[in-house]
Formats: structure tokens, C-alpha cells, sequence
């Protein structure tokens, strides 16, 4: 009887150590502790992934092994490439993810590439640009997503808008040959109508006899992946509940680096293990100054108190009762430590009126974006990751940073309203319809009638972003 109960309770860590099936065992544990380990830090997730999903991940996972680095597969479609025209698809064929952008758009891109890939069966590579190996462990097992330095394409880096390898100039430039053996998809902000073909199903049908697709983005398009006809069954399929893609993808795919995990870990067991409850608030300003800005203060306050998430403090009364109560411990992650002093100094200078103590913590303050530096990244991955251990969470609007945390964690964060004209806005805050991440550069176009049309309107699933009137993000009516 006892060996009976001992069976189940091993087996439901094995269980929980793969998130419900989402990760797969076979990976030396000691290369990247972060991925079974996590079960540790994250509390279970109550959004489980389908069994379909789990089974299209394990055949991905099998075509990587296949197609990946050094295979004979990979080897014959490099010399297909070098050879150029005339190229025809084969039993492999690929997506090269450029390294763009800052770290949360580059999570948020990878993402979406993966997605891709998934839907069209292409192994896909990721560019080392940006420290890539530096930030996360092997996703695939066997193999690596890692693209090869001797890739032939060695300009691939600096394709832009402007490119003529890029797809959108093919089609202004009616220079489409019948089969090119890569193409160059530009899909970052900057992209032009006729890239944003690439949403339609007729460029779709025409892009799967291309062998070699090379990606350069800086948003999360994956909502407008669900408007396109041929996936959209597939997609229903992979996840039934709409609004857990990049929650599920993000933790299959993003685990910490040995050296990040040792800087998750440590940061956590030293400064919010012992909380009874964790706050996490992300302050992300896009202004040309660097402040600290007395608008942004008052908003977060405005924000946290309005929403109960901080209790109020007692300016009236010098000392309430500490000893028994209960501890919140809140992480600040922006890169002005201002916002963190001052909070910390009123909470410090009075008592709270519930009588909460209430400890502040902000890992760093690197005071302007530098993504081409290591540790740099490193630490932001780190934040990123910590504020996706809170329990309840703040983030600032237009923020990628902020979307990983919140998709990860799988919660539905309070969200700062951006502020115009340095005015904090009112009401400060409301909370996110979904956890998904919002795709700030949609297409505004109806492949069928061949005309502008408001993509935000087409299905339930898909609609205009809290943050952003214009950007897409999957939500789920079955939770409203
Ligand atoms: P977004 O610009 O907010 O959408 O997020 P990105 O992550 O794409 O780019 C912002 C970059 O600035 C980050 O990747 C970091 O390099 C840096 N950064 C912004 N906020 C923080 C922060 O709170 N902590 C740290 N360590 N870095 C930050």
C-alpha cells in the first residue's frame, strides 16, 4: 500500500518537472538546471497544454534532431542554398531567426518563429547574435537550434527593409522567381504592405516551396498567424484555450542558462523566498529622459493602492503593530532605481494601516538599454524571469519586457497605462483582458476582398490590445 503511494507521489513530480508533459526528459539535467528546477521557484501552472500540442512538440522535436547541424539532411540543404536557384523543397527545410532588437522582443519573436515553424514543419535556427547561447539552455534535445557560424548567407544580419532578397520587394518588384532557395522575410516595424503579404493564404502557399526562410522581426505576430485560413484548424487544435500560446511556448521554449539561473536563484532565495505574498512591478518609461519622473510615481502608487495590491500607509499614526503580520515582498525591475528609493523610503518612514510589512527589492539599475552587452542582458533576462515568480503583478504599457513576464508567469498583470505629455494618466491601471503579449504592428488588410479592413474585427479571439488601440492579442472568451 505505502509502496503504492510512494509510486504516485514520484510520479507526480516527475510529472510536475515536465510541466504537464511540455518538456521532455533526455537532456543532461547538469547543462541547464533551470529546466526541471523551475518547478521549484514557479508555483504549478492551472493552464494545461493540450495533448495535441504535446505531441506536435514531440514530432518538432524529432525533425530538429533530424534536420539539425551537422546532419546529412542539414548538410544537403547547404549545398542547395550555395547553389541558389532552382532550388526544390526537400524532407528538411528551414527558419533562420535574426538576433533583433531588445531581449523582450527578441523573446517575443523567437516565439512566434517557433510557431511558424511548427506550422510549417521547418527545423528552425537561431542566430548567436545578442549572447543567445549566453541566455538559454538547448530547447530541442540531440541537437541544437543553434545556426552553424559557416552559414553561406553571411549578410544575413544586415538585411533590412530595403533589401532585395526581402519577399515584400520581390512582390513590388514583380521579381518572384519561380523558386529561389531562400527568402529574406522582413516583418519588423518598419515593414511595408508588401511584406505584410506574408499574412495572406495565397504568399503562405506560395512560401512553403521555399527551402530556406531567413526572419528578421521585432514583434509578436502570432495573432495574425490565427487569421489565416490554412492554420486556423491547427491552431484550435494546438491550443484550445487561445490565449495560453505564448504561456505554453515561452516555458517550453526559454530556460535560463546555468550562469542566469544562478542569478534568478540566488536573487530569489535571498530577497523574496520568505514572503507570504509577492508583488512584482515592472516601471518601463519610453521617454527621451532618463529621470525618475514624478508622474510615473504618482501613477505606480496610484495604481498599487487603487488596486489594493499595497495597503495604504498611516501617515497619522507612528508605529502599528508589525510582529505578527505578514510580509509582502515587492520586486521593482526598471532600469532608474528612483521610483524603487522613493517607494522604499515612504513605506520606511510609516507604518502601513493593515499593519503588512512590506520589504522592497530591485535587482538593478543599468540606466540605459545596451543589448549587445552580456551581463547586460543577463541581467535582464534575470528580471524578466524573477518578476515571472511574483504572485500578482504590475507592468508598464508597449513593453515586450513586461509581455514575457506576464506570459510566462501566466497571470493577468495590472497594466500601466502609458502616459502622454508627462501627465500620469486616470484611471492609472486596469487589468489585462489576457495574458497573451500584444502585436504592436498588425496588418490592416483583407486578403479575400483585396482591401484595408480592421484585422481586430474579424474573429472573437483576436482583438485590439489594452495598451495599444492598434496592436492584436489573443484573448479567450471562455474566461470572460
Ligand atoms: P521593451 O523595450 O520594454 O519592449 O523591452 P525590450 O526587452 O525589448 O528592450 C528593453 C531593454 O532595455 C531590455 O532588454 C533591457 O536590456 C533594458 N531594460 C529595460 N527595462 C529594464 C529593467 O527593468 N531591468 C533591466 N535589467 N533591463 C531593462
Amino acid at each position: 500500500m505505502l509502496g503504492e503511494n510512494v509510486t504516485i507521489a514520484s510520479s507526480e513530480v516527475v510529472n510536475d518537472k515536465l510541466l504537464g508533459g511540455l518538456l521532455t526528459t533526455g537532456f543532461d539535467e547538469q547543462s541547464c538546471l533551470s529546466r526541471y528546477q523551475s518547478v521549484l521557484y514557479r508555483k504549478a501552472s492551472s493552464h494545461f497544454p493540450s495533448a495535441y500540442l504535446l505531441e506536435r512538440l514531440r514530432e518538432h522535436e524529432a525533425l530538429q534532431k533530424k534536420c539539425g547541424p551537422h546532419t546529412e539532411s542539414y548538410k544537403k540543404a547547404i549545398e542547395q542554398l550555395k547553389a541558389g536557384q532552382g532550388a526544390k523543397v526537400m524532407e528538411c527545410n528551414y527558419l533562420v531567426w535574426v538576433a533583433y532588437s531588445g531581449l523582450g522582443n527578441r523573446i517575443l519573436t523567437m516565439a512566434s518563429a517557433f510557431l511558424y515553424a511548427i506550422l510549417t514543419r521547418r527545423v528552425l535556427l537561431v542566430d548567436i547574435d545578442k549572447g543567445t547561447a549566453d541566455l538559454f539552455c538547448e530547447p530541442f534535445p540531440e541537437t541544437s537550434w543553434l545556426l552553424p557560424p559557416k552559414f553561406p548567407i553571411k549578410q544575413f544580419k544586415n538585411f533590412s527593409n530595403g533589401s532585395p532578397e526581402s519577399y515584400g520587394n520581390m512582390l513590388k518588384n514583380k521579381a518572384i522567381h519561380s523558386n529561389p532557395a531562400f527568402l529574406y522575410l522582413h516583418m519588423a516595424h518598419d515593414y511595408s504592405d508588401y511584406d505584410k503579404l506574408f499574412f495572406c493564404e495565397d504568399n503562405q502557399q506560395y512560401l512553403r516551396n521555399i527551402p530556406w526562410l531567413i526572419l528578421k522581426s521585432d514583434n509578436y505576430f502570432v495573432p495574425s498567424l490565427f487569421l489565416i485560413p490554412a492554420y486556423q484548424e491547427e491552431l484550435t487544435r494546438l491550443f484550445p484555450q487561445r490565449d495560453s500560446v505564448f504561456h505554453h511556448l515561452g516555458r517550453y521554449l526559454f530556460h535560463p542558462s546555468n550562469v542566469v539561473w544562478g542569478m534568478v536563484t540566488r536573487y530569489y532565495d535571498s530577497y523574496l523566498a520568505r514572503a507570504d505574498e509577492r508583488l512584482g512591478i515592472q516601471i518601463r518609461v519610453f521617454d527621451p529622459e532618463p529621470g525618475p519622473f514624478q508622474h510615473v510615481l504618482d501613477q505606480v502608487l496610484a495604481c498599487t493602492l487603487k488596486e489594493n495590491l499595497l495597503p495604504a500607509i498611516n501617515s497619522k499614526q507612528p508605529i502599528v503593530s508589525t510582529r505578527h503580520s505578514r510580509l509582502k515582498s515587492v520586486l521593482i525591475t526598471s532600469l532608474n532605481s528612483g521610483y524603487y528609493e522613493k517607494i522604499r523610503s515612504m513605506y520606511w518612514e510609516h507604518p502601513t494601516t493593515n499593519g503588512e510589512m512590506i520589504s522592497f527589492h530591485q535587482p538593478s539599475h543599468e540606466e540605459h538599454q545596451n543589448s549587445d552587452k552580456k551581463m547586460h542582458n543577463m541581467k535582464a533576462w534575470a528580471e524578466i524571469y524573477l518578476l515571472s515568480l511574483s504572485d500578482v503583478m504590475v507592468t508598464s504599457a508597449w513593453s515586450t519586457f513586461g509581455y514575457v513576464a506576464q506570459g510566462l508567469s501566466g497571470l493577468r498583470p495590472w497594466l500601466l497605462f502609458k502616459p502622454e505629455n508627462r501627465i500620469a494618466p486616470d484611471p492609472p491601471c486596469r487589468q489585462v483582458l489576457s495574458m497573451e503579449p500584444c502585436f504592436h504592428a498588425p496588418h490592416y488588410y483583407d486578403c479575400k476582398a483585396k482591401r484595408g479592413a480592421d484585422t481586430g474585427k474579424f474573429v472573437p479571439y483576436v482583438s485590439h490590445c489594452e495598451d495599444m488601440s492598434w496592436g492584436l492579442k489573443l484573448v479567450d472568451q471562455s474566461e470572460w
